[in-house]
């Protein structure tokens, strides 16, 4: 679904939005084409992508093996890459990651390094050395645009601990990202992992073309974000869709939420280590992906079953609770893991989409497996910029005269806000 223009005068940044949208969803599209999509005029939509080239944002270009009937090819429009970037950093227990991200979803520069998340303020300090370094990487000249965080949730205290191996254990509060932006003189917004990474999923990654999908983030913990109309759902207290604490086996394996039987107890990274008797070490990846690819682990194997039924179940209960189009897996597991979970989980269960979807849609693996968590993050300073409604969950948002200045225009009457 695309969104459509308004053509009240006061609408124009919010006009802005639905054409670099529809620029950003087709990768390379012609003036012509954006009309027939936006509902504009062909002159309204000419001096919007006239404005947003003169302020860098959308380059143009011949399309080159265009058909030519007469005269010139056809010119078409593309974000540019060049600008200008956002710092994305992703923290779960014990590491943060980081990357410098373009405007187009690539991840330029990569950092990574253990932190005692248990601290805030070792966690403060080492958000401030990832910062620091990949704004030395950036192109001279180049804009920043912001940073995101990405931090595992409930963010909000709830009668679930937040003493675990899968939560930042001795965050109270969220504090230390207020003191973020004082140290780095940036812009910092935040959200819940699940949530940022089915937002950068929708921006950037295989949700690109879905308006409505369930994501299910699979890191050193299990999250989910329902996305309805490119919104994440937020339920009554922003803590809507914690998929891991949902009872999965009676009497099962007791959980630090304080019941037993978690699904994130069974499918997780955090459960995979603790089947290998590894600890959470942050060069987990390779030595999983390494006993996947020997496949002659009978620790491993016993869990990949065991976690393919509990897959199984759980898209079934997804499923016939929500009818999405398609869920989308991406997290911090490795590609090859989340493969395997899925090829054991076939066949699916009957559920509301057995028969509906299409064969092999009914699960959809992100492009960007593991690192869908930092685009997520980096995805949070420039949504406002990209798309005209998204809501994720606790994060901060710019002031709508904000993104409208950052677009080149004055909303001085705030009538644009959404
Ligand atoms: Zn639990």
């Amino acid at each position: 679904m695309i969104s459509r223009g308004t053509t009240q005068q006061s609408s124009a940044p919010y006009n802005r939005r639905i054409v670099l949208d529809v620029i950003r969803r087709h990768g390379m599209i012609s003036r012509k084409e954006i009309v027939e999509l936006v509902s504009l005029s062909p002159q309204t939509v000419a001096n919007i992508t006239n404005d947003l080239q003169s302020i860098g944002l959308v380059v143009a270009r011949r399309v080159k093996g265009a058909k030519k009937s007469r005269g010139q090819p056809p010119i078409a429009f593309e974000l540019n890459p060049k600008a200008g970037n956002s710092i994305g950093i992703s923290l779960e227990p014990g590491r943060a990651s980081a990357g410098l991200v373009n405007l187009v979803g690539e991840i330029l520069e990569r950092r990574e390094v253990e932190v005692d998340t248990k601290d805030p303020r070792h966690a403060l300090s080492a958000m401030g050395g990832l910062i620091r370094e990949l704004k030395r990487r950036q192109p001279r000249g180049a804009r920043l645009w912001g940073v995101g965080v990405a931090l595992p949730g409930p963010l909000i205290q709830t009668e679930i601990s937040f003493i675990g191996p899968t939560v930042l254990e001795g965050w109270k509060d969220l504090s230390v990202l207020d003191e973020l932006r004082e140290a780095t003189g940036l812009q910092v917004f935040y959200s819940v992992d699940s949530a940022a990474a089915a937002l950068g999923e929708t921006l950037f990654g295989v949700a690109r073309s879905l308006d409505n999908f369930f994501y299910m983030h699979f890191g050193l913990g299990l999250g989910g974000t329902l996305v309805m109309n490119r919104s994440a759902y937020r339920g009554a207290n922003g803590n809507a869709t914690e998929i891991g604490h949902i009872p999965a086996v009676p009497g099962g394996k007791p959980c630090y939420c304080g019941n037993s039987g978690c699904l994130e107890c069974y499918l997780s990274l955090h459960s995979l280590a603790q089947a290998l008797g590894l600890s959470a070490a942050p060069d987990r990846d390779e030595r999983i992906v390494a006993l996947l690819e020997r496949d002659d682990d009978p620790a491993l194997k016993a869990w990949c079953r065991q976690a393919a039924d509990r897959l199984r179940d759980a898209v079934c209960v997804i499923e016939n609770i929500l009818d999405p189009v398609t869920i989308v897996i991406g997290g911090s597991a490795p590609k090859l893991l989340v493969e395997r979970l899925v090829a054991l989980a076939q066949p699916l269960h009957h559920s509301v989409r057995g028969g509906v979807a299409a064969p092999g849609s009914r699960i959809l693996l992100s492009e960007r497996q593991e690192d869908s968590s930092i685009l997520g993050a980096a995805v949070l300073p420039i949504y406002d910029l990209l798309s005209p409604r998204f809501e994720v969950l606790q994060q901060d948002r710019r002031p709508e005269a904000e993104v409208a200045g950052l677009l080149g225009q004055r909303d001085t009457t705030g009538a644009g806000r959404l």
